[in-house]
């Protein structure tokens, strides 16, 4: 989340750069369109579309150094493999949501739908490198493509 966040999760390697975030490219797009619930990992409760408001108007956060320590580790471990600066360089062609309010709802909608298509390919890729899974590489390759060609025609449809 926000800028200078570290994805936690699985870590895309060297081939996949299309599924690795890329915080400084996005709008803060996972500070902003899920909710949270005041837990373990959030220490307070938000709405879905409405900014955290521990986020800067420059899309940074400000207590990034000190996430886990003031009750947000849920922010440390999140990863959108590369969703966040699909739907704002790419779906939204570079308009963020604060300079163009009237996109906000909509991009807050398709965010989390190409975040799951990310993580969808990004596990089908990895099994693609796993020579177990060599038996089911040709059904795998299809469902990449056809999430793939989804993902396209999805970005272009917005
Ligand atoms: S605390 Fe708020 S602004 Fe900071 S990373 Fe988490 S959601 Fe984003």
């Amino acid at each position: 989340m926000s800028k200078g966040r570290e994805p936690a999760g699985p870590v895309p390697d060297q081939g996949r750069p299309t599924l690795r975030a890329d915080c400084e490219s996005c709008f803060a797009l996972c500070c902003v369109a899920p909710a949270f619930l005041a837990s373990a990992d959030f220490a307070i409760s938000k709405d879905a579309g409405h900014p955290c408001p521990q986020l800067q108007p420059d899309f940074r956060c400000t207590i990034h150094p000190r996430l886990r320590q003031q009750g947000f580790p849920g922010c440390t471990v999140y990863d959108c493999f590369g969703a966040g600066q699909k739907v704002s360089q790419v779906t939204f062609g570079g308009q963020d949501w604060r300079s163009v309010p009237h996109t906000a709802d909509q991009m807050f909608d398709v965010f989390p739908i190409m975040r799951q298509l990310h993580e969808l390919l990004w596990y089908l890729t990895e099994a693609l490198t796993r020579p177990a899974a060599h038996p089911v590489h040709g059904e795998l390759r299809s469902t990449l493509d056809d999430i793939e060609a989804f993902r396209v025609t999805g970005a272009h449809g917005v």
